[in-house]
């Protein structure tokens, strides 16, 4: 602002004095490079040039004018006179501040064209005689017209152009002289240096306003070809980003379009695999609505997951699925007899009930139970079925089983949903005809989730099979071409409703001498196999193989047999492997270095008669056993009977029956009546960890506690098994067969037992019938003469 001012002071004060000048005077002169100065501008110059500053110098010390002439080309540092243009502009030093590096920063204001006449001399620094210019001044309407033209023209110049401050056009519009007029817009004028000399060089206003039109005009042509070229970039630029965009959307159509060809490709499977399937045309419509239901949902909605689950279940079914029988009973027979030794009777009757099968070709029998305890081949004579009937064979443990949904499955609402366990092992053997064992009924539980037993008979009962409804299926099962075959190990806790439907056969386990012969024939050839081994590198004679029977297992069945003889050929192959024998042959003598001290002492029987002791046979799901029964009087006050052991509730009523009877017996069996005043009495039977119930220990617990009573002996090689009424009557019992297979292992050889049990013997093993002593009773008076001494 300030600087301002002071121009204007002095300006004025110049004018006049320059005026005082006229006519031809001298001035220095100051070249500039790259701008034309105007009058009546301010312009700011560096002024570094030797002979510049000497100009000056020469201005500040005398009146401080100076005229500035533009150089013909910017490129030359020590301009000769006809380097500089012939027109220039006097030009007051309004101010001149030295600048650190040595050079001057100047402001200078213009005040008035004038010509260079002639240089007068070049040294120390340009000096001109000038001639003023006179210019013309006219006012028309055609010059309101140009100026009026001009300064629109300059208004769009500077709106396109970014190198025209805005106040440039607001100074310029209250301009009113032409040529002062042209003159400004010309100094704003983004153009070169030369074409403004031509505006400088134009003292006629009229013809000046035309020059600077003239190059607004091109000017303006400049812009609007720079702001086409800018356009167009931008709209190329635009084009690639608007490609980038079209690409990006093509490409997510792209996926969306693969994903629906694979949903497309998914879907055409499930087409085909329900096609293939065979279903019956019910099941096939219900799978193709959810095959809809898929196609509708997004590929990743959860719901998508089940749906597919259920597919792969319902395709996976064997809904056509099946084996031709080959039901020839004496094939049948011979593989039977091939898998297993003995088993006389359950062979029989399972080649009657195939044999009615073949005849009737009735899917509608009832079904077979095998009752057994463990590992007295009852699964593996369903297999021998399966493979002389040429179907597949699978089977389904249902112990512990107490949820109706473990048979029939969970709905599909249910989390991780699933078929229950009969469609499950349908999918699992894949034949819709297998033989299909389902193992352990006698251990199916019942609670408030429903009751499986219901769910197990509509899958057997031949009437509604063919349909049967799982759950999670939704789709009835065709279970008629089942063959279904239960197992149990005892038959007292089968339920009911099961037990009417099936037609039982009785796996009572096996003697010393079949053991043995399986073990010879079956168990060690099959494990000899299965260890990479061969009779001639392991051989185990008969009196080590019986050994094993004896002393290091005690069951009916031969599955502790067949793991012991497992260990030995596990150590013989570890030997063979590692190159320290040949050939192995286990007997008596070394059997402990494979199989460790024995476990059983062979022969329960104690060393001598025992008093108030007597040995029963009991029948487990173990098969049968025997306890001893131990009885002892105690000073009380002869009110107390304790029992321990783990009794059952029928146990210990029959433990009160006996004894009952016992005291009404005391005299006339030589007993102590006093003993029953003064004592309380304890009865317990071992052993005591396990649970035990029944009324067969009757009679037993009556002979301990009439020995006690008496102090009489029992014959130590003496077991019963009977029920007892108060009477004294000997009532049968169940159980008679593994009973007697137990004492026989235990090598007891007499045994007492119901009369009414005499038809039970005679499906007793020759070699049990002939070692063993029978003693049929009919009561426990009988009973007491033969075991007490
Ligand atoms: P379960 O089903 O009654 O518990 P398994 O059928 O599993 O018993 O039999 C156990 C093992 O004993 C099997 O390896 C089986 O082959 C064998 N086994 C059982 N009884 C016989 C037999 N009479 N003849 C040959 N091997 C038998």
């Amino acid at each position: 602002m300030r600087v301002r001012e002071t121009a204007q002071r002095s300006s004025t004060r110049r004018r006049r004095s320059g005026e005082r000048d006229g006519g031809l005077s001298t001035l220095p002169v100051l070249p500039i490079r790259d701008a034309v100065h105007f009058p009546d501008e301010l312009s700011t110059l560096l002024v570094g040039r030797e002979k510049s500053l000497r100009a000056l110098d020469r201005a500040l010390k005398t009146d401080r004018l100076l005229l500035v002439v533009a150089q013909k080309d910017v490129a030359i540092d020590e301009p000769e006179p006809s380097d500089l243009y012939r027109v220039g502009v006097v030009s007051e030093a309004v101010q001149a501040l030295p600048v650190p590096d040595g050079t001057m920063r100047v402001v200078l204001r213009g005040q008035r064209r004038a010509e260079i006449a002639e240089i007068v001399s070049s040294h120390p620094f340009a000096l001109a005689a000038i001639k003023p210019i006179e210019v013309t001044e006219t006012h028309s309407s055609e010059m309101e017209a140009l100026m009026r033209e001009c300064a629109s023209l300059f208004e769009r110049v500077a709106q396109m152009s970014k190198q025209v401050p805005a106040e440039a056009v607001t100074s310029v519009m209250y301009i009113e002289r032409p040529g002062r007029l042209a003159d400004a817009v010309a100094h704003h004028l983004p153009v070169k240096p030369a074409l403004k000399q031509q505006v400088l060089e134009a003292a006629d206003t009229r013809e000046r306003l035309d020059v600077v039109i003239r190059l607004l005009l091109s000017e303006l042509e400049v812009l609007q070809v720079q702001q086409d070229i800018r356009s167009r970039v931008e709209r190329e630029m635009g084009d690639t980003q608007r490609e980038y965009y079209l690409r990006e959307q093509l490409r997510v159509i792209q996926q969306e379009l693969n994903e629906r060809d694979e949903r497309g490709s998914e879907i055409e499977d499930y087409a085909e695999r329900i096609a293939r399937a065979k279903m019956p045309e019910e099941v096939a419509e219900h799978a193709e609505h959810e095959i809809r239901r898929l196609e509708k949902m997004p590929s990743a909605a959860p719901e998508g997951v089940v749906i597919r689950t259920y597919l792969d279940w319902l395709c996976g079914l064997p809904w056509a699925v099946e084996t031709d029988d080959t039901v020839d009973i004496r094939v049948a027979h011979r593989i039977l007899d091939e898998d297993h030794y003995g088993l006389q009777n359950v062979k029989e009757r399972i080649i009657e009930f195939l044999a009615v099968r073949q005849l009737t070709s009735r899917q509608k029998g009832p079904i077979l139970c095998f009752v057994g305890p463990p590992g007295v081949g009852k699964t593996s004579i369903g297999r021998s079925i399966a493979r002389s009937m040429g179907r597949k064979f699978v089977r389904v443990s249902l112990g512990g089983v107490r949820d109706e949904a473990e048979i029939r499955g969970h709905r599909r609402t249910y989390i991780g949903a699933m078929p229950g366990r009969i469609i499950q092992g349908i999918k699992q053997c894949g034949t819709r005809n297998p033989v299909f064992m389902l193992d352990e009924i006698d251990k199916l539980g019942m609670d408030f989730r429903g009751d499986p037993t219901a769910a197990l008979l509509e899958a057997l009962d031949p009437e509604q099979n063919d349909r049967f409804s799982d759950h999670y299926l939704e789709v009835p099962f065709d279970l008629s071409n089942v063959m279904f075959i239960m197992t149990a190990n005892i038959l007292d806790t089968v339920p009911p409703a099961l037990q009417d439907r099936m037609e039982t056969i009785r796996f009572p386990g096996y003697t010393e001498e079949e053991k043995l012969a399986i073990a010879k024939g079956f168990l060690l050839p099959q494990n000899l196999a299965e260890h990479g081994l061969t009779p001639s590198k392991l051989k185990m004679d008969d009196a080590a193989l019986l050994m094993v029977i004896r002393s290091y297992t005690r069951e009916a069945g031969v599955r502790g047999l067949e793991r012991e003889i497992a260990r030995v050929c596990r150590k013989v192959a570890r030997k063979v492997a590692e190159g320290t024998t040949r050939s192995t042959t286990v007997r008596t003598k070394n059997l402990a270095d494979y199989l460790g001290r024995r476990r059983y002492r062979y022969g329960v029987a104690e060393a001598e008669d025992q008093v108030a002791a007597a040995t029963g046979l009991v029948y487990t799901e173990f098969g049968g056993d025997i306890i001893t029964i131990e009885v002892s009087f105690v000073p009380g006050e002869g009110k107390n009977l304790l029992l321990t052991g783990q009794l059952g509730d029928v146990m210990k009523e029959s433990a009160h029956a006996a004894l009952t009877f016992v005291k009404s017996r005391v005299e006339r069996l030589g007993g102590n009546a006093e003993l029953f005043r003064k004592h309380d009495l304890h009865i317990h039977v071992p052993a005591g960890a396990v649970p035990k119930d029944g009324p067969s220990a009757g009679i037993t617990i009556a002979v301990a506690l009439a020995s006690a009573v008496t102090g009489r002996r029992v014959h130590r090689d003496m077991v019963m098994t009977g029920e007892i009424t108060l009477r004294g009557k000997v009532l049968p019992v169940g159980g008679i067969k593994e009973k007697m297979l137990a004492a026989h292992r235990a090598g007891m050889s007499n045994v007492i037992l119901p009369k009414d049990n005499d038809a039970d013997l005679a499906d007793l093993p020759e070699v049990v019938r002939e070692t063993m002593h029978f003693h049929l009773v009919s009561t426990v008076d009988e009973a007491l003469r033969l075991a007490l001494v």
